[in-house]
């Protein structure tokens, strides 16, 4: 499987499909370490079977997604995050 290593900021595309929200700006903290920080600064692995945001701190899989081939659904795994802080741009 072909999967390339990247920062974070390689996710905006597939997470502005599910948020509204600026999302590699959004504020998370790891549930493993407690590392916090913008989704951006954290290491992105993306293949052709979905995306995995991973601490930049401890490697823990923050979020995880999936994304089907047909077309129209998504899985996402938030499992990883105590939390996601989203700020609205006006
Ligand atoms: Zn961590």
């Amino acid at each position: 499987m072909d999967e390339r290593r990247l920062d974070g900021n390689a996710t905006a595309g597939v997470l502005a499909e599910i948020f509204t929200f600026e999302m590699t700006t959004a504020r998370t903290a790891c549930v493993h370490c407690g590392a916090t920080g913008e989704v951006g600064a954290q290491m992105a692995y993306v293949s052709e079977i979905g995306t995995v945001v991973r601490c930049a701190s401890c490697n823990n899989a923050l979020i995880r997604v999936a994304r089907q081939d047909d077309g129209g659904r998504y899985w996402l795994d938030l499992r990883g995050v105590k939390y996601l802080q989203l700020e609205e741009h006006l």
